[in-house]
């Protein structure tokens, strides 16, 4: 018996529906492609960024918004966002964080393995935004580092795929000895992480 209704009568040709990852820059050949192993690495770990969103207030709604069909994260292959920090790569820190909550933060960004990578989503989350007050940290900066810092009172989810996109690239170019590095263990120390 037919269906009473049908879907898909128009179809679309298969490549626009797919949209390649860049391929870095090697030696290309039929069958092989040659090109660094970090530049490999980065390929894969930029397309996928598994973030973990530590949303306090408002800046945490655009998020939902980012996530939703609309918007869209998963084309980046970031649609596996934890809410364990030991599967996370990316920490999102987005809204107000209170003093109290510092601790809680830099917690949270010790129990993420290396590479770990942070955003700081929006005004609050950067600087403390409209709230400078005894009581509000004045950017996340002041507990952990950050990588790439997101400005708007909220920003728009297109901020935050930008954000991501940023980071992206920082994960893609990164070097493989970056974290074994003296200037990224002078860093961590500079926060008192070992
Ligand atoms: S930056 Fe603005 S929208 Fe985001 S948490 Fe702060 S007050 Fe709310």
């Amino acid at each position: 018996m037919a269906r009473p209704v049908s879907y898909n009568l128009i179809k679309k040709p298969l490549e626009a529906d797919i949209s390649m990852a860049e391929m870095p820059e090697g030696v290309m050949g039929e069958g092989f492609h040659l090109t660094f192993l970090d530049k490999a690495i980065g390929l894969a770990r930029r397309n996928s960024i598994w973030p973990l969103p530590f949303a306090t207030s408002c800046c945490g709604i655009e998020f939902m918004a980012t996530m939703g069909s609309h918007y869209d994260l998963a084309r980046f292959g970031s649609e596996r966002v934890g809410f364990s920090p030991r599967q996370c790569d990316l920490l999102m820190v987005m809204g107000t964080i209170a003093k109290k909550m510092g601790p809680v933060v830099k917690q949270v960004y010790l129990q993420m393995a290396e590479p770990r990578w942070v955003i700081a989503v929006g005004a609050c989350a950067s600087s403390g935004g409209i709230f400078d007050t005894y009581s509000v940290l004045q950017g996340i900066d002041q507990v952990i580092p950050v990588d790439v810092y997101v400005p708007g009172c909220p920003p728009r989810p297109e901020a935050i795929i930008d954000g991501v996109m940023r980071i992206q690239d920082l994960v893609g170019k990164e070097s493989l000895r970056r974290r074994n590095g003296e200037k990224y263990k002078a860093l961590l120390e500079g926060y008192g992480i070992q």
